[in-house]
């Protein structure tokens, strides 16, 4: 329920817009009752939606898309409104999510459809096969930072794989969610794709809620929360959580492309974007000249005019810690040599690099998650990969090389879940790779033909086509036909190759 009222009666709240703090929408609080009925009847919608199969199930997804497609515009203003973000970015953010829930709804039969596998010799009377199928209900719980693209990198895969879905959005952006979940009961119905709106009680009562699998993604903070209740019930989970993402730049590289890509990654959404640019390590022979053309880029962003290149920060308690590890990081000896705290002014913060900061520094270690930069010196790429593995947070990274060679190994010695060579958040539109961090910035995957599995369990099944002519799964089996296992172990296995 969505009323335009400027005074909330209780169990309600207003979402505000972060430009100037006016009224958005109030929504009513889903209680633990109103969870525990969405779980309900989405339990009554999954047996549907599974009775669909997977060509109806892509019918109805496609239908979906173009219905979100064809009133874009309306859906990129909810989420700017809500987000604070510039309607473009708002814009591009709906078209990558559409990209996803085109490839989802076009590929969950080819990934998951049932399919013989090899048995093996000594199995050779039995037909073995592989399937996967859908847990049932999941719950998905969303952050605000994308509100759309990032929910809808569970959501999407979750339904194509069979899945009805109950979706619990982030407190201050509820407004893209409920839209989207209009679209879906005026296009398909049947309860599969619901959502409850409210705060952290609202996402712990879902979890708490009967569903077959929670996907969360917010921070590593609440993951441990969600982690512990699913624990509880023994409900399986997949955690997309924060990041501290570095890039690194190799003597080699084309300093004005990596200049391009620090600032877009570090600054572009105010920072707030979980794979974008917190540090840099740069090799010291191009550190100056990097330097100097990342201030120069960050300098010219604008971001108190009409159309600014990023909007005010969402979560106004941001601010704080954006000013702490400002603050730490020039106290431990760091240097800004674009901004600093008094760049920090209410919700918006002009653009801020740092160079030479301590790496034991919060501003190092933690997700800062606002406009800011750290640039570092590095000797080599080896150095830098090492540095660049040393936080708690392994997400996303970035290398800038044009040794192929070189990228590709640091690339595979970076612990982290995607990285990009030459560009940032290259992947993020690729469907066909598979999304999500290692230690403290989650597990599980989505997108991709990995993000089908992650909302599917796999079924074996192996039917027995004729009697074996040694039938070892017996009371009648005899000390001849042991005999010949023994013999056949050593044939089988005895040689190591
Ligand atoms: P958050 O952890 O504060 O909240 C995330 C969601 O969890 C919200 O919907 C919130 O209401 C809900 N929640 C809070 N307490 C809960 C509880 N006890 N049980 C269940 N649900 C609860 O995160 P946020 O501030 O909304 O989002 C920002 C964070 O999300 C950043 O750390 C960012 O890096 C991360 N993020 C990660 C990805 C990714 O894909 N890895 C993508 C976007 C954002």
């Amino acid at each position: 329920m969505t009323l335009l009222r400027d005074a909330p009666d209780a169990g309600e709240f207003t979402t505000r817009r972060p430009t100037d703090g006016t009224a958005v929408a109030t929504y009513r609080t889903a209680g633990e009752a109103d969870v525990a009925d969405a779980v309900r009847r989405a339990r009554a919608g999954a047996e549907f939606w599974r009775a669909e199969g997977f060509a109806g199930r892509r019918r109805h997804l496609l239908r979906w898309k173009a219905a979100i497609a064809n009133r874009a515009g309306e859906l990129a203003d909810l989420i700017a409104a809500e987000t604070g973000k510039p309607g473009s970015d708002a814009l591009l953010e709906v078209m990558l999510t559409l990209t996803h829930l085109d490839w989802a709804a076009k590929h969950a039969e080819g990934v998951l459809k049932r399919r013989k596998v090899k048995a093996g010799v000594m199995n050779y009377n039995q037909h073995a096969s592989l399937g996967y199928e859908p847990y049932g209900v999941i719950g998905v719980i969303g952050p605000w930072n994308y509100p759309l693209y990032t929910p809808m990198g569970s959501i999407s895969y979750a339904l194509a794989a069979g899945n009805a879905v109950v979706f619990k959005p982030s407190e201050l952006t509820p407004g893209p969610a409920t839209w989207i979940a209009e679209r879906w009961a005026e296009a398909v119905g049947h309860d599969v794709l619901t959502v409850v709106v409210g705060d952290g009680a609202t996402g712990a009562a879902l979890v708490r809620g009967g569903v077959d699998k929670v996907a969360f993604t917010g921070s590593s903070r609440t993951a441990k929360r969600v982690m512990a209740a699913c624990a509880e019930r023994l409900v399986p989970l997949v955690a997309e959580c924060g990041g501290k993402d570095a890039l690194i730049v190799a003597a080699d590289a084309d300093l004005d492309a990596a200049a391009d890509f620090v600032v877009f990654g570090g600054m572009g959404n105010a920072g707030q974007t979980c794979v974008g640019v917190e540090r840099v390590y740069v090799v010291d022979s191009v550190r100056d000249a990097l330097v100097q053309k990342v201030v120069e880029r960050a300098e010219r962003l604008r971001v108190r005019d009409e159309s600014p290149h990023y909007g005010p920060m969402t979560l106004g308690s941001q601010t704080d810690v954006v000013a702490g590890h400002v603050r730490s990081a020039l106290e431990a000896g760091g240097r800004a040599v674009l901004g600093g705290p008094e760049s920090i002014d209410g919700r918006v913060i002009d653009p801020i690099v740092l160079v030479d900061v301590d790496e034991q520094s919060p501003a190092v270690q933690e997700e800062t998650f606002g406009p800011v930069v750290i640039v570092n010196t590095v000797r080599s790429v080896d150095e830098a990969v090492e540095r660049a593995n040393g936080t708690a947070y392994g997400l996303g990274a970035a290398i800038f090389t044009k040794d192929a060679h070189l990228g590709l190994r640091a690339a595979e010695r970076l612990r982290a879940g995607a990285v990009t060579i030459n560009s940032v958040l290259g992947f993020a539109a690729i469907p066909t790779l598979s999304f999500g961090g290692v230690k403290e910035s989650g597990f599980g995957r989505i997108h991709g033909a990995d993000g089908l599995r992650e909302f599917s369990t796999a079924k074996s099944i192996a039917r027995q086509t004729r009697k074996a002519a040694l039938n070892l799964l017996s009371f009648d089996r005899s000390e001849k036909d042991m005999h010949l296992v023994a013999r056949l172990i050593p044939m089988l296995h005895g040689r190591a190759k």
